[in-house]
């Protein structure tokens, strides 16, 4: 134990001492070009040539409509290549920005070689979307292909987090916490707004497989899923009846796995308020925040010896206010948020969805794990930061570098109970996107209320448009 707090003392130490020293290990534009030139010989020279020119250009604001229109079903081949195209239009722009900001990071920390596979990642993606910039995609084998460029990109990117994680902690000798938070902050929210652009194209590509498999085959307006295995309630990865009390009973099985394995011990998770409430939200970015303030809930209650007390998690779906927006909250680099001028008058196309949902809903959790010391509350927001160690950790040199050795494959979720001290930060990152929140009230001594807050009602404005009356 007093190893461990040394450890976590000295980890914070270092940060501290070192805050002012990176900006003497910045290199010179020049000489960091020439750096990147020789380093990633592997990009092609369009990619890099054209980098600076896509970073640059003038990206629209998206909205959550936009990425939901062309997904509507029945999906006709028109609309599946206006959403290649769509999509086409904003990925490179998106990634050229985020090889923008890796180049803009010290020498020091773009030489390491984690967040220097990152960056060829993206410079690799990048010059695989390029062909496609050209030209429109006008024909299904077209977008056959560039479904298949976008599966790889999807793929390519998965372990981003861990491996960006590994890369500033081997670099945090040199980078202040406050620089590495703020170069996340940024760059993880934007890779969520990338990633859900690809995914959402994705999604209605594999809908449509059907119609892709015969090209010859398929009538102008053939319906692209008609035995499509995603649920019907589905737009591409947007389910538009999400009921965050099932995703919450995934998650406790999860992370109640996890905590078996770790501490031999599982607590109760016991649900209240409206487990029935339902909105329109997708499903993999709750289902990450769920997880992770779970762990958090799990961990506390567990090693604070309370494991008896079940963490009560209380559902509230705001009452929807006729006529009020809710507030969206714009985003710099890769925002998607409702445009509140949307036309709510064009023409009515109901598209059958009935079930009753609200704008917003509030999921408190809370747990009798003792609370967050007041000295380790101010920075649980910090990337990286974490009170986590355990013996593996401290028997190794790595530190909590070996909470990165757990990761599992899908979506760079963690199969530790914590370690990375991602959890919160990247929470509210998923939370903020459409305009919700986090919020953490410790009681110091006794427990933690967490309260989440996630917007449900981007998708209103599709739905009015639409003439449905389902209200989120
Ligand atoms: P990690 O769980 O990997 O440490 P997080 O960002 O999830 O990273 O949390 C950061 C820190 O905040 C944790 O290490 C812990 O000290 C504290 N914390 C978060 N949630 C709770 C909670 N429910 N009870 C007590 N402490 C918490
Ligand atoms: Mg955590």
């Amino acid at each position: 134990m007093a190893a461990t707090m040394s450890r976590t003392l000295q980890v914070r130490g270092q940060r501290g001492a070192l805050s002012k020293a990176p900006s003497l290990l910045r290199l010179s534009s020049t000489s960091r070009s020439a750096h990147h030139w020789s380093l990633h010989r592997s990009g092609s020279d369009a990619a890099k040539d054209e980098v600076a020119l896509l970073a640059s250009s003038p990206r629209r604001r998206l909205t959550l409509a936009d990425l939901l229109r062309q997904g509507r079903p029945p999906l006709s081949k028109e609309a599946l290549l206006a959403s290649a195209n769509f999509t086409q239009s904003l990925l490179p722009a998106r990634l050229a920005s985020r090889i923008q900001a890796l180049r803009n990071l010290p020498f020091i920390v773009v030489s390491n070689p984690h967040v220097s596979k990152i960056y060829n990642n993206y410079l690799h993606s990048l010059s695989a979307l390029l062909p496609y910039q050209k030209r429109e995609i006008t024909t299904l084998k077209d977008e056959n292909h560039f479904g298949d460029v976008l599966a790889e990109l999807v793929q390519t990117h998965t372990n981003t987090i861990p491996v960006l994680a590994r890369g500033f902690l081997e670099c945090q000798k040199y980078v202040s916490p406050e620089d590495v938070t703020r170069f996340l902050d940024t760059h993880l929210r934007a890779r969520i707004g990338t990633r859900l652009i690809a995914e959402q194209h994705l999604a209605l590509h594999y809908a449509s497989q059907p119609m892709n498999d015969d090209p010859s085959n398929a009538p102008e307006t053939e319906s692209a899923s008609p035995k499509s295995p995603i649920p019907s309630n589905y737009i591409g990865v947007i389910d538009t009846a999400l009921q965050p009390a099932r995703i919450i009973r995934l998650c406790e099985d999860f992370v109640g796995e996890i905590c078996e394995l770790k501490y031999g011990v599982r607590p109760r998770l016991e649900i209240g308020g409206e487990p029935e409430a339902s909105f329109a939200h997708i499903p993999v970015h709750v289902e990450y925040i769920i997880t992770e303030l779970l762990k958090n809930a799990f961990r506390a209650t567990i090693e604070s010896g309370n494991e008896r007390e079940p963490i009560e998690v209380t559902i509230a779906a705001a009452p929807d206010v006729p006529g009020k927006e809710p507030p969206y909250q714009e985003e710099a680099d890769a925002g998607i948020q409702v445009d509140p001028t949307e036309d709510t008058s064009s023409p009515n196309e109901a598209i059958g969805y009935s079930n009753p949902s609200s704008q917003s809903i509030t999921i408190r959790i809370r747990d009798r794990g003792g609370g967050i010391p007041p000295e380790v509350l101010p920075h649980i927001w910090s990337y990286s930061f974490t009170t986590f160690s355990d013996m593996d950790f401290y028997n190794s040199e790595n530190g909590n570098l070996d909470a990165l050795n757990t990761i599992s494959g899908s979506g760079g979720h963690l199969s530790s109970i914590a370690g990375l001290g991602y959890g919160l930060p990247l929470s509210r990152a998923y939370a903020e996107y459409f305009g919700g929140s986090i919020a953490v009230q410790s009681l110091w001594g006794w427990g933690t209320d967490v309260y989440l807050t996630l917007q449900g009602g981007g998708v209103t404005h599709v739905f009015v448009n639409l003439g449905s009356d389902h209200p989120s």
